[in-house]
């Protein structure tokens, strides 16, 4: 596979086009940012676990027939995947009330909730993403009524099999953003999940200690985000238990690889 121009670069991830039309190469990045792009620094060999991770929650996500845009990990920061036509959404799903409906609504951190939440917001970093309800996605075309009747199923089947493979590895599964796209080949349609799943987009919190392992560690100045990623990764069985090999290190060792 040969790997084309850019054609699409975003906070987190790098597309590039293939001599495939159906296929592009998805590069994770090593910067992180927050509040709407205000705060913004790079933290190395976050790209390289993202991807890792990314790569582990989707292709099992795939195995019980959730389909994806994931075709294969070519290396340490890039994946072959579908190219889809992203619906403009970030479909928001709760387990435990943080972040930014605590602050909304008043609601205490950590109030584990009744059942899974859902809520939807536009993908527009120039307003903020801000929340919509269910109707503005019909009022304005941005999917139509069967597309979202579709995403909400899988939208359970993809929360019930994350909250269960975490709870194995003494991980809470407190909140998630997913995206999906339109998947057009041999002149039929279908809708399939994309973007990335990592501790970018989930909020997951050790079972015992309620230690936060994900993004927020950047949120909220907590410091050692790549330990806690890392973490992560290894209660996963991805990297293994007694390797002491830093995603750092992992990131030099793929550099010197390719100035060779
Ligand atoms: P909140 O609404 O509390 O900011 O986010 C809820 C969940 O969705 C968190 O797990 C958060 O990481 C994820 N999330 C929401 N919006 C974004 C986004 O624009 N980028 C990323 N990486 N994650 C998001």
């Amino acid at each position: 596979m040969k790997k084309g121009k850019k054609l699409y670069e975003g906070k987190a991830k790098i597309i590039y086009a293939t001599n495939d039309k159906d296929l592009v190469i998805q590069y994770f990045k090593d910067d992180a940012t927050a509040f709407n792009n205000q705060k913004k620094t790079t933290i190395e060999g976050k790209g390289v676990l993202n991807n890792r991770i990314s790569e582990h929650i989707l292709s099992n996500l795939g195995q019980i027939g959730i389909k994806n845009h994931l075709v294969k990990r070519l290396n340490m920061r890039e994946q072959i995947i579908k190219l889809v036509e992203i619906i403009p959404i970030e479909f928001i799903v709760r387990n435990v009330a943080s972040g930014s409906i605590t602050k909304r609504l008043g609601i205490e951190d950590g109030t584990v909730l009744k059942e899974p939440l859902v809520e939807y917001c536009l993908k527009d970093d120039k307003l903020g993403d801000p929340l919509i309800a269910e109707e503005h996605i019909y009022a304005f075309d941005w999917a139509t009524k069967k597309e979202i009747e579709k995403v909400k199923k899988m939208i359970l089947r993809i929360n019930d099999f994350m909250i269960g493979m975490f709870r194995g590895v003494g991980i809470k599964l407190i909140d998630f953003k997913l995206e999906f796209g339109r998947f057009k080949s041999n002149g039929k349609t279908e809708i399939i999940l994309a973007d990335e799943i990592s501790p970018d987009t989930c909020r997951l919190w050790d079972s015992v200690t309620d230690k936060k392992l994900d993004k927020d560690r950047f949120r909220k100045d907590l410091g050692d985000l790549i330990p806690a990623y890392t973490e992560v990764a290894k209660r996963l069985g991805i990297l293994h238990e007694q390797s002491n090999v830093s995603a750092v290190n992992v990131t030099k060792l793929s550099s010197i690889k390719k100035r060779k």
